[in-house]
């Protein structure tokens, strides 16, 4: 698996793991953890997750899922914006890392922005970076007046910015994802399938078919074609997240960039940042 250097210099993998309603079935706990750890064995080591998923219950999935493990993996997890000012933010992290069964995590984003300050958060995230209880810290669903303003607050250290990005979703290469690459900070593209939508498009499925690829593969590598982009696909089923490691391998070219061009078209103007 490639890696993709982080600001701060964290060499991560290129395509990492999302656990959105992880945790949520029971019947379904084993398949999951068998999956997260599939990615794990194929080098898709940064896992993602959030307080919010299944009210912890994704945090606990992957604490179970990288038991024994923890030195091969690359943590992230993230704050709701509820929990965003400075004593909260510090009693949020300890929760996670208690159901993480981990005593730092790598990367620790604010969710999305609410009503507290930024400078609130900002400072709660530099005091959990000083006890060594997270090692670097981000932001997720911000426009780019947003990480301007995260920016300007304090929060140089940003390392990366969480949103929705896909073939479909391409609203973010107006302006935030150029703001994103001349600072030099990583956007890690979310629902990089839509959330399975893209994967039901037979124009995809016929581009894909053409190229020996799924319609899988194609959403990451179009995904992995862009500088400093990390997609982060959720899947709980081992056999399509060996499937989605294999994008890694993939190359498009600028003949298959320009037609996925004519099937999915790139913003003609501002949009506001779409959120999931
Ligand atoms: P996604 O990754 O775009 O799509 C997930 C869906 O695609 C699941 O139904 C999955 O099914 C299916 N799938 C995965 N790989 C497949 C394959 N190779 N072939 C066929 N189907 C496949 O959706 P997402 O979960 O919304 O986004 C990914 C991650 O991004 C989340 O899990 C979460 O960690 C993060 N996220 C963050 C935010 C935020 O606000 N920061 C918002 C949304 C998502 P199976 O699981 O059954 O395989």
């Amino acid at each position: 698996m490639k890696h993709i250097r982080m600001p701060g210099g964290d060499e991560v993998a290129c395509v990492g793991q999302g656990t959105w309603h992880m945790g949520d079935a029971p019947a379904h706990k084993d398949q999951e953890i068998a999956a997260l750890r599939e990615g794990i064995d194929r080098g898709m080591t940064l896992i993602d997750t959030a307080e919010m998923y299944g009210q912890g219950r994704a945090e606990s999935l992957v604490g179970e899922a990288i038991a024994g493990r923890r030195d091969e993996v690359y943590l992230v997890s993230k704050v709701l914006p509820s929990n965003a000012g400075f004593e909260a933010t510090i009693a949020a992290c300890e929760a996670s890392l208690k159901r993480l069964g981990t005593d730092w995590i790598d990367l620790y984003l604010l969710h999305w922005p609410g009503a507290t300050p930024f400078e609130q958060t900002i400072a709660a995230f530099e005091r959990l970076m000083a006890q060594g209880k997270i090692r670097q810290y981000g932001v997720s669903n911000l426009d780019t007046a947003d990480c301007r303003a995260f920016t300007a607050a304090g929060g140089r250290a940003m390392q990366v910015n969480q949103v929705l990005y896909n073939l479909d979703q391409r609203g973010i290469e107006w302006d935030l994802l150029d703001w994103m690459a001349e600072n030099q900070r990583v956007t890690m593209a979310y629902s990089p399938f839509d959330g399975g939508a893209l994967l039901a498009n037979d124009a995809l499925a016929r581009f894909a078919r053409a190229r020996d690829m799924t319609s899988a593969q194609v959403c990451l590598a179009w995904l992995l074609a862009h500088d400093h982009v990390l997609p982060i696909p959720k899947s709980a089923t081992p056999e399509r997240v060996a499937e989605n490691a294999e994008s890694a391998h993939w190359q498009l070219d600028a003949e298959d960039l320009a037609e996925l061009d004519d099937l999915f078209a790139p913003p003609s103007g501002p949009e506001p940042l779409q959120i999931y």
